[in-house]
């Protein structure tokens, strides 16, 4: 007679592999299904390769770094914590660094190592994962789950995904399709941002198939897309210490201070990703006149700015307007500003009017970039959107609407900033959602 329940994890990716694991530690027959060749493939770009696993922060700040539905994750990220985390891979030999801003990476820099541990730890609680083995849908009887319907499919083990253009959403070669009975299912299928790593959203219909709601998948931390033309000769430029809004017809909606920097024609950088979440969300929902406004003097007051362009001019009256507004922005933004203000840079200082002092003034503090929007799903560190969380119970993640199912990770729709705080999501989410379903009576 077998004692344990049989959990069928779909997708070996960070939640995957946490769920995996707490259903075999608490007595589950655990199969971890994975359509790639190897899982993990996306865990193995993360912090460049590095692996930026968790953070150190206390919950209530892990909560607001997760601006897509963190709250949801409360119980979870209690339950299973950044600490545990931690234990969790160093109790199984591997040493782990805390850097700047909480971020904790696996000493040895390699995502690999991270990943190894997290199979090893799934092996030794006696879960099994099968590669190449694409879930296609679910088998239910009076309305709980009994199975989980697979096929085999060709990967060639390609290391695709490290860039996102390169991978592409080949057509999959299914074999023919099996099933695996189990008491439980946990969906673990990720969003569908670099899609080459095994995360594109292909479980989605299967999901609204069975009542759940999928709220739409959208791009979180995504370069963000000027209008064309907008930012020519400014590809390299980074920009420290600058205020950034973001403003829908000249209303400020969002704002943030930091970094950025102009890469292929997009507005990257820390500070652009944070707001490409907001970006996105405007545009999907019809917003047009969307305006990326960068203050580039944030340090100083009207009265102080003035004073310094005053200095600047009286220095030297000689000098040309062009050479002066070198002196207050990098030379790829010359040009650029005085476009925007209307000003003759070959004018010397001496003959500037108040007026046009003013202008370059104002056009410093809100400079104005237009956005089409941002670089699709595809492109981005995370996805936003998923299983709507109102249908999954937060102490289980199980799902409202169908017995035995439950979800973990960025399938749901939740997610955060960079920092650790995906992965945790995931590895909490996980973490929970297998003890439930190696435990809870689904019957
Ligand atoms: C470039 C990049 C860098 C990142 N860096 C960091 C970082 O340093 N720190 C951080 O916290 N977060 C980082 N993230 C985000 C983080 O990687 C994700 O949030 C996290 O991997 C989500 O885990 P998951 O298990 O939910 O999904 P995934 O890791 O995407 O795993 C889903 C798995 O499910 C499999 N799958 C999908 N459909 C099926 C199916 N039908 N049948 C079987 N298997 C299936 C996929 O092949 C995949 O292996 C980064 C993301 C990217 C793209």
């Amino acid at each position: 007679m077998r004692k344990g329940k049989r959990v069928v994890v779909i997708g070996g990716g960070a939640a995957g592999l946490l769920a995996g694991i707490a259903a075999a530690q608490n007595g589950a027959g655990t199969v971890v299904l994975e359509k790639k060749a190897v899982p993990g493939r996306k865990m193995m770009i993360t912090g460049k390769g590095r692996c930026n696993i968790t953070n150190t922060c206390a919950i209530p700040d892990f909560i607001r770094n997760l601006p897509g539905n963190g709250r949801f994750l409360n119980g979870a990220l209690r339950r299973f914590t950044n600490e545990d985390m931690m234990d969790l891979l160093e109790s199984h030999g591997l040493p782990l660094v805390k850097e700047r801003g909480g971020r904790v990476f696996p000493a040895s820099g390699r995502a690999q190592d991270v990943l190894d541990t997290l199979l090893a730890i799934l092996a030794e609680a006696g879960g099994r994962v099968v590669t190449n083995a694409r879930a296609a849908g679910l088998v239910l009887k009076d309305g709980r789950v009994t199975g989980v319907r697979y096929c085999n499919v060709e990967d060639d083990g390609r290391k695709e995904g490290q860039d996102y253009r390169s991978a592409s959403r080949r057509q999959e070669k299914l074999g023919p399709v099996h099933v695996l009975d189990a008491d439980a299912a946990i969906v673990c299928t990720g969003g569908a941002s670099y899609p080459g790593t095994g995360s594109d959203g292909n479980f989605v219909p299967v999901l609204e198939k069975l009542g759940h709601t999928v709220e739409p998948l959208l791009p979180a931390l995504v370069p963000l897309q000027p209008e064309e033309g907008f930012t020519e000769g400014l590809d390299g430029l980074a920009l420290k210490n600058v205020r950034a809004t973001l403003c829908d017809n000249g209303q400020a909606v969002t704002s943030e201070f930091g970094e950025l920097q102009f890469t292929r024609g997009t507005v990257a950088g820390p500070i652009a990703l944070t707001l490409s979440r907001t970006a996105a969300r405007l545009v999907h929902y019809g917003n047009q006149g969307l305006d990326l406004v960068l203050d580039l003097k944030p340090a100083l007051d009207e009265e102080k700015l003035d004073a310094r362009i005053l200095r600047d001019f009286q220095e030297d009256g000689t000098r040309t307007l062009a050479e002066a507004v070198r002196r207050l922005v990098p030379q790829p933004l010359v040009a650029a500003i005085l476009d925007a203000a209307y000003l003759d840079g070959a004018k010397a200082v001496s003959q500037v009017s108040k007026q046009e002092r003013q202008a370059l003034r104002e056009t410093l503090r809100h400079f104005s970039i237009p956005l089409a929007g941002t670089l699709p799903v595809e492109a981005a560190i995370v996805t936003a959107g998923g299983v709507s969380h109102q249908e999954i119970n937060p102490k289980t993640m199980a799902s409202l609407k169908v017995k035995g199912l439950y979800f973990a990770g960025e399938v749901m729709d939740v997610d955060g900033y960079t920092g650790g705080f995906n992965l945790q999501a995931a590895f909490s989410s996980g973490y929970v959602a297998g003890t439930a379903a190696a435990l809870e009576d689904t019957k």
